[in-house]
């Protein structure tokens, strides 16, 4: 399996390895890394899964695209990442929630956010294609983060051979828990720096560093690269594709569907790239029926599935779904790349750049809609739903499910066919990683603090609060250092 950009309009592409593509995380175009197929899943395959665990399942779907690594060598990183030792819960375990409704709780990781599902395993890929590439040099992972892309990212990469990572977050930009888990995160490779200022300064700030030709030649000098752990790397998109065949297998076993019969599935958004992997799975031959994209207050997503213009001049909102306050919604653009090929792709991305806005052909638009309907979900709408799911099913959804939840309601509501089929909704974060604002929804009341939230939520709700979070509230405070955002250069040359 080879690899090509998504910008590429030139006769002869370049195509690289899948080592490659994960060394190089985007293109030298600028353009995403995608397969140059999308390999396909036969129904034995699918039968076959039925009765083989997590750790197998994933193995075999990320064969499939890193065909340079064996299957063996697959699964036995697949058992490390997956282990219930690091997902105590079970890795992607699917719950009812009530009637149609399915949840996928991908939050039983070590940071209680659905990004350990990619970046447990992401390391493991990463180290692998460093060795296969004959690297020699240490990686230095650098990452800008407004909350769980950081903390799940150190846990991902903490004491990981032949890399080094340092986080920056804005001071006053995340919340309290993510902060203590960013605080007292353990591990000899790993450092976490706040910045005086907010998201955007730390995103620019790397972004500068990355571009330096400086700070490059230097770190080289000391036997050092740097490398990013965002999710346009193929790296991190790939290991999710695995839980949606995963999920609907399991419907299959649990007997809610035979073999063959479809399902929807509802995934609160942001980046795309959650999404984009269940349209792979889709492509692969799961019978998905519809992607339901659920936005939250920025919803320029719900925007773009309805009218087919990208606009992202618009209002900024602060929500209390913070992963999903995102206006470029980067993986887009390989959907546009599998629906309308590298020309037109380039040319909006262009547009993009230029004014901040594309619209794409009409063909391109009802493409889309073919396979993708999109909701969103505002605030009041968001703790409501909290509020009546935990009422009516005692179904616990962080913020971040709810706009999922919400959002495939809405779907439910304007399905006019009446043609029924289970809906599988990502539930992306636990619940109580975004305790204050869940106990407000439930109770209409603030809780003492922050902190003190997670045991008035529990107290609440009688569930239990998951161990990692409970830990992270008694561990000692280990990075503390908040700098200026200009100091950032200096700060990455800090222990070298
Ligand atoms: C990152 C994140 C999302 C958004 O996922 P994308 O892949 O960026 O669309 C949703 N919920 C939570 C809790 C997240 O951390």
């Amino acid at each position: 399996m080879l690899y090509i950009s998504t910008r590429d309009t030139s006769e002869r592409k370049e195509k690289v390895t899948s080592e490659v593509a994960v060394c190089r995380g985007i293109a030298p175009d600028g353009g995403l890394y995608v397969p140059e197929y999308i390999p396909t899943l036969s129904a034995d395959t699918l039968r076959s899964f039925i009765n083989m665990d997590y750790p197998s399942r994933a193995a075999y779907i990320l064969s499939l695209f890193f065909d340079g690594m064996a299957y063996e060598e697959l699964l036995s990183m697949c058992r490390t990442a997956y282990s219930d030792d690091r997902f105590p819960g079970g890795a992607a375990p699917l719950v009812h929630i009530s009637g149609p409704m399915y949840s996928l709780e991908l939050w039983h990781g070590p940071t209680c956010a659905f990004k350990d599902m990619a970046l447990q395993i992401m390391p493991h890929l990463f180290t692998a294609s460093l060795r296969a590439t004959g690297e020699k040099r240490t990686a230095y992972i650098l990452v800008a983060t407004s909350g769980d892309t950081g903390k799940a990212a150190l846990e991902g990469y903490r004491d990981v051979p032949g890399v080094r990572i340092k986080v920056f977050y804005p001071t006053n930009g995340v919340s309290r828990v993510q902060k203590l888990q960013m605080m007292t995160q353990e591990g000899d490779n790993v450092s976490v720096c706040a910045i005086e200022g907010n998201f955007d300064d730390a995103q620019s700030g790397v972004k500068r560093i990355f571009a330096d030709a400086g700070i490059n030649r230097r770190l080289d000098d000391k036997g050092y690269f740097l490398s990013s752990a965002n999710s346009i790397n193929w790296g991190r998109l790939a290991p999710q594709i695995a839980y949606y065949v995963s999920a609907y297998c399991d419907l299959v076993s649990a007997g809610v569907i035979s073999m063959g019969d479809v399902a929807d599935i509802c995934v609160p958004t942001g980046n795309f790239g959650n999404i984009l992997a269940a349209y792979i799975a889709k492509r692969m031959g799961v019978p998905i029926r519809r992607l339901v994209c659920a936005s939250n207050a920025n919803n320029v997503l719900t925007d773009f599935i309805a009218s087919g213009t990208y606009d992202r001049n618009r209002t900024f909102y602060t929500t209390m779904s913070p992963s999903m306050d995102i206006l470029i919604s980067s993986n887009l653009e390989r959907l546009l790349y599998f629906v309308a090929g590298p020309a037109e792709t380039s040319a909006y991305m262009k547009s993009l750049a230029e004014t901040g806005r594309y619209t794409v052909a009409p063909e391109t638009l009802a493409k889309i809609k073919g396979d993708f309907a999109g909701y969103y979900v505002d605030e009041p709408g968001t703790a409501a739903t909290i509020k009546r799911v935990y009422e009516t099913s005692g179904y616990l959804a962080d913020p971040h499910t709810a706009v999922g939840i919400g959002g495939a309601d809405e779907y439910l509501r304007c399905q006019k066919d009446g043609c029924s089929a289970p809906i599988i909704v990502c539930s992306t974060a636990s619940p109580f990683k975004f305790a204050a604002d869940v106990y407000r929804s439930l109770t209409g009341r603030d809780p003492s603090d922050e902190v003190s939230a997670l045991g008035e939520l529990s107290e609440l709700t009688g569930k239990e609060i998951p161990q990692p979070l409970s830990r992270t509230l008694k561990l000692p405070l280990r990075h503390t250092r908040v700098i200026p955002t200009k100091d950032m250069p200096d700060e990455i040359f800090v222990g070298l």
